[in-house]
C-alpha cells in the first residue's frame, strides 16, 4: 500500500496545528519540524500579505520534511496520523489514493470534481513524496 497526503488549499488557514500536533504527537525536538506551514504572500515574512490594501492577497501550504512517517507506527493501530487528525477544516486527508474507498481518494474525487487544480511539489524543493495539493488557481 503506498500511502499519501492530499491537501486541500482552499480550506488551509495557515494556524500551523497540523505542524504543531507533529511535534508535540512525536516529542520532536524544539528545532525539528517534520511539517511546517509556508505563506503565499509577498515574500517578505511570515504572515505578509502580497498586494497593495485594499487588493491583499495571502495563502498557505503546509510543507512536509523527508523526515515525515506519514505516522507508520499510528496508521498500523488503525490511527490517522496527528497533522490530519488535529486540521480544524479538514484540509488534511490520508490514505492508499488506490483504495476508492480511503479518505484521500474520496477527497481527491471531491477536488477533481471541484475543477481543481491537483499538483505535487517539484523536486528541487526537496520535500517528501507523495504529497498532493488541490488548488482553484
Ligand atoms: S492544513 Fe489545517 S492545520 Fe495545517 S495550517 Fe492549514 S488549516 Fe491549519
Ligand atoms: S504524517 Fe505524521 S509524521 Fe508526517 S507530518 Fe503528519 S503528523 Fe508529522
Amino acid at each position: 500500500m503506498a500511502v499519501g497526503i492530499l491537501v486541500d488549499l482552499e480550506r488551509c488557514v495557515g494556524c500551523w496545528t497540523c505542524s504543531m500536533a507533529c511535534k508535540m504527537g512525536w516529542s520532536l525536538e524544539d528545532e525539528e519540524y517534520r511539517l511546517f506551514v509556508r505563506t503565499l504572500g509577498s515574500g517578505a515574512g511570515i504572515d505578509r500579505p502580497q498586494g497593495v490594501y485594499p487588493d491583499l492577497k495571502m495563502s498557505w501550504q503546509p510543507i512536509y520534511q523527508k523526515s515525515c512517517t506519514f505516522c507508520a507506527p499510528r496508521v498500523a493501530d488503525g490511527d490517522k496520523p496527528f497533522c490530519s487528525c488535529s486540521c480544524p477544516t479538514n484540509a488534511i486527508s490520508f490514505g492508499d489514493p488506490a483504495d476508492e474507498n480511503s479518505d484521500i481518494a474520496k477527497e481527491m474525487k471531491r477536488c477533481k470534481d471541484m475543477k481543481y487544480r491537483i499538483f505535487e511539489m517539484p523536486a528541487y524543493e526537496g520535500s517528501k513524496a507523495n504529497i498532493s495539493y488541490a488548488t482553484k488557481a
